[in-house]
């Protein structure tokens, strides 16, 4: 489970997040939604201890019980079990599919390997190809299959379906869907109704504010 307690988020001096609480539990979806500039992205980052500087708890369910995750550098945080996807994938687009799975990979490659390419099958048919060549749906199933390679337990994804073909998008939904009720968290920034219909529940976000549920 992860835990956010009234969090605070600064851009230097600028407050962009306030007093956000929200939990994601085992086998939940929980998509944040809001306006361009509400805080979205920035609540992901948080979470990650990635660009901004935060004020409030976060707390992160590892084996030896709920622990509090927010001075942690973010690598502690990757390998505890969070797993990001940024929304512009951060792909090395010069790197295979295959390269670009291995750069994330840890212990249990090739289990972990396998699980992913059987969630995005698609992937399985361009393993030498270089990310560049691939459409934006196949680049943002990369990008997720990379984190997996991490094992995670949850994953947090911030607009994971945006401009990708409808036909791509179930694809994604379904993989996710797949992963949720094996246990996954998820934890996704989405307008695409084909997957935020899916949530479990909805989080509003109005100017860095939870402005409804
Ligand atoms: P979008 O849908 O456009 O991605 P969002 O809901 O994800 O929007 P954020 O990107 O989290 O919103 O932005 C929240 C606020 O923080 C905005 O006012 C934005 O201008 C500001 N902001 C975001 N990134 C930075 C940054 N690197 N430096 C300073 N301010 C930032």
């Amino acid at each position: 489970m992860l835990e956010v307690h009234q969090l605070n988020a600064f851009y230097g001096q600028a407050q962009a997040l306030f007093d956000v609480s929200l939990r994601v539990q085992a086998g939940e979806m929980l998509v944040l939604q809001g306006l361009n500039g509400a805080g979205k992205s920035t609540l992901l980052k948080a979470i990650m201890g990635l660009e901004v500087r935060t004020e409030g708890q976060i707390r992160w369910q590892t084996p030896t019980g709920l622990v509090a995750i927010e001075r942690w550098e973010t690598h502690r945080r990757a390998q505890a079990g969070l797993g990001y996807v940024a929304e512009d994938r951060r792909l090395f687009t010069e790197l295979t599919v295959r390269e670009n799975l291995h750069v994330a990979a840890g212990k249990n490659a090739k289990a972990l390997e396998a699980r992913a390419l059987d969630l995005f099958p698609v992937l399985k048919t361009l393993l030498n190809r270089p990310a560049a060549q691939m459409s934006g749906g196949q680049q943002q199933m990369l990008a997720i299959a990379r984190t997996l390679m991490t094992g995670p337990k949850i994953l947090l994804l911030d607009e994971p379906c945006e401009g990708i073909a409808p036909v791509l998008v179930e694809s994604i939904r379904d993989a996710l869907l797949l992963l949720k009720r094996e246990g996954m968290a998820l934890l996704v920034v989405e307008q695409n109704r084909l997957l935020a219909s899916r949530a479990d529940r909805l989080l509003g976000l109005v100017a860095g504010k939870v402005g409804g549920s």
